[in-house]
């Protein structure tokens, strides 16, 4: 069948039968245009707010599908997106009238446990990670929701509950297999290709199909010490203040991250508590419970919690704790700041905010960071935000598209309040739009030498529809 796509100049351009035909036939995977039962599902991804349709999703089942993809992008001239978990908060996973390259069906896993490694393909989710490598005790550093996308976490940087005792995922990656703009299958090491192995480590999707990593192992669990304690908003301001002065003593091996929110129906809490705005500390221990019950012992005293749920528990678990209160299909706008602290003036803006939320699910998310992560010189890999202590996630989230403009408004507003006290840099992973204007930015120094490499393996910018890299030419 012929088609309409859009190529990678904004044109409309029309692809005959005979060449759609041959490429299917050069696929081991589905090829699926709007009237493929399987192109509704396909096309979607996780923010409810993105509703792009692509001319044409090619499932690629190996590299070599990811080959022919690209390949056939280039020779026509093609707009083209890639597609891992589909997680990210920009859409930038689906192309409105393009291709998409999906690599959902590529999620194999395999530990090599003698030499603590994990070769993992690029259309694997966090939770199928865990699941191989906890059977061994093992895990890599990744994020927190188990059903996001490894591909597009651990090029932009990849952080969670391990990034404090092991560094983020970006630091843990030994090698990875990439499809160029070219057409070209490199392997990409410290000692391969060594340029576009320190641009992919942060650098994002910008210099091509990453279509295997493999990642570095750590002993981890796979009981750990980890659970959230929750206080009434009254005592917010107080329990902050300490938090912050105890946050900066923490051991490498525990995190603590807080949550101002409306209480969900947790069973741990009493439920005249359930909507309520309160404080949640999430915190975790990798490592000896006995050491982390010494470790997280300060932080638990804090106030007067309404509850504490803090104990063992699975990693596994514990990784996929915040899938509930983070599932597919609703509304989102998030924006996100990073900082080295968290000054009283921040904590008065953040509570004054929270007497405002315009839904139950939208909420002020801190993550804490610093630690292995924060040893790494900032130009040793793409990834250059080593200074930053915690990363400010407003996650703007609701159900009816009439909620849109509240909503929306409400995370600008909070936003623009913080943004003065915060370093002006932003991971690239949170970026909710290409062409937000900061004043360092999601690529920081490294910017240069990305734009750069990106002229060499990218110059036409085949990999655009992402946060961009422009390409330097010469
Ligand atoms: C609910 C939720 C929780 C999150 N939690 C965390 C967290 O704890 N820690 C954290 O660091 N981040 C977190 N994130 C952000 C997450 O890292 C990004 O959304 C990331 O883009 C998800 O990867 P994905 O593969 O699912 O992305 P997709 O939406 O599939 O792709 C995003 C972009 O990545 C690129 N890409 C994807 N696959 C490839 C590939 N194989 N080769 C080259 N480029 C590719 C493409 O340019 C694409 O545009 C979270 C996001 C959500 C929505």
């Amino acid at each position: 069948m012929s088609i309409q796509i859009n190529s990678n100049d904004g044109k409309s351009i029309y692809l005959g039968a005979d060449i759609i035909d041959s490429f299917s036939a050069n696929l081991r995977g589905e090829l699926l245009n709007a009237k493929h039962p399987k192109y509704g599902q396909a096309r979607q991804v996780w923010n409810g707010m993105i509703n792009k349709s692509p001319a044409l999703i090619a499932c690629c089942t190996g590299a070599t599908d990811v080959v022919t993809v690209v390949t056939f992008a280039r020779d026509h001239n093609l707009l083209l997106s890639v597609k891992g978990g589909g997680h990210n908060i920009a859409g930038s996973a689906v192309c409105d009238g393009g291709l998409t390259l999906d690599l959902s069906a590529m999620n194999g896993v395999l530990v090599d446990v003698k030499n603590r490694t994990v070769q993992v393909q690029s259309g694997a989710l966090l939770g199928d990670i865990d699941h191989e490598t906890q059977r061994f005790g093992l895990a890599v550093p990744t994020g927190i929701n188990s059903t996001t996308g490894i591909a597009g976490l651990a090029l932009g940087g990849g952080y969670g509950w391990l990034s404090r005792a092991f560094g983020h995922t970006v630091d843990n990656i030994l090698s990875a297999d990439i499809v160029t703009a070219n057409g070209e299958f490199l392997h990409l090491s410290e000692q391969e290709n060594i340029d576009l192995f320190w641009a992919i480590r942060g650098g994002s999707g910008n210099f091509g199909v990453v279509t295997n990593f493999t990642f570095k192992l750590h002993s981890v669990g796979p009981t750990i010490l980890s659970g959230p304690v929750i206080f009434p908003i009254t005592q917010a301001k107080q329990v902050l203040q300490q938090y912050t002065r105890l946050a900066r003593e923490l051991p490498d091996q525990a995190s603590c991250w807080f949550v101002i929110r409306q209480a969900p129906a947790f069973p741990f809490l009493d439920e005249i508590h359930h909507g309520e705005t309160v404080l949640i500390l999430a915190m975790s221990y990798v490592g000896d419970i006995e050491a982390g019950e010494k470790a997280l012992a300060p932080l638990r005293a804090l106030g007067q919690p309404l509850a504490d749920a803090v104990g063992p528990c699975p990693y596994k678990g514990w990784q996929a704790a915040f899938d509930p209160l983070l599932a597919a299909g609703a509304r989102n706008y998030w924006k996100s700041s990073d900082f080295t602290d968290i000054s009283e003036q921040v904590i008065d803006i953040l509570l004054a905010a929270s007497s405002n939320l315009p839904s139950n699910e939208c909420e002020i998310f801190i993550a804490q960071l610093g630690g292995a992560a924060s040893r790494v010189p900032s130009d040793a890999m793409a990834y250059p935000h080593r200074s930053t202590a915690y990363t400010m996630n407003i996650h703007g989230r609701w159900q009816s598209p009439a909620l849109d403009d509240e909503a929306i408004a409400w995370v600008r507003e909070l936003f623009n309040q913080v943004e003065i006290f915060s370093t002006g840099s932003v991971y690239v992973n949170f970026v909710p739009e290409n062409g937000e204007i900061r004043k360092i930015g999601p690529y920081g120094a490294n910017k240069a030498r990305l734009e750069k490499i990106k002229g060499k393996v990218d110059p036409s910018n085949l990999f655009h529809t992402n946060i961009n890299i422009a390409p330097k030419l010469n």
